[in-house]
């Protein structure tokens, strides 16, 4: 067993539908043990689109990395995820930030999430459930990449998922 953090991200449709959803998927192949609060973010690269919410969790499994990444994208299929433009709007979007201490940069699959350290959406969150964890490339904390990160006024915690 594994203990890996993922980031959940949804513009489109109910919003909160779509992270219970997830969650509810993600049981299926592990135990999700922290999840973070909820964070509404604006869109970063393709910006006319709406809001994101946001959201870490970290879950205890026994897939490889490999068979996580395939999993969530069956999930991201599932939940009704419709193919688009990069970086544009989805119904829910799962990404590997963290792969316990796991490095590997690959076609298919990079590890620790290769925008990690510079996504503010989702180091916040990921700094409620992991600040202590250190990022096993840049071997800084995740609450310290956190805060080496510029001030953002469109990163808005929410609260506890409903
Ligand atoms: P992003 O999540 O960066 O906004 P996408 O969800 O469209 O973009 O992902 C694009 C591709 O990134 C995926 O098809 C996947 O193969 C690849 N990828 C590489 N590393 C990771 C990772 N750590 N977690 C999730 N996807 C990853
Ligand atoms: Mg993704």
């Amino acid at each position: 067993m594994t203990l890996v953090h993922l980031g959940l991200g949804t513009n489109l449709g109910d919003r909160p539908a779509n992270l219970r959803a997830a969650l509810a998927a993600l049981a299926a192949i592990g135990t999700v043990t922290a999840r973070s609060d909820v964070w509404e973010t604006a869109p970063l690269y393709v910006t006319d689109q709406p809001a994101f919410l946001n959201m870490a969790v970290a879950l205890e499994t026994g897939l490889a990395p490999l068979e996580l990444l395939a999993s969530l994208k069956a999930m991201e299929d599932e939940l009704g995820r419709v193919a688009s433009v990069r970086y544009g709007p989805r119904l829910i979007d799962l990404d590997i930030l963290l792969y316990g201490d796991v490095v590997m940069e690959g076609e298919i699959l990079t590890l620790p999430h290769a925008r990690l350290h510079e996504r503010h959406f989702a180091l916040a969150p990921l700094a409620e459930v992991a600040g202590a964890v250190r990022h096993p490339v840049l071997a800084v904390t995740i609450a310290g990449l956190l805060e080496r990160l510029p001030e953002a006024d469109d990163v808005r915690r929410l609260g506890p998922l409903a």
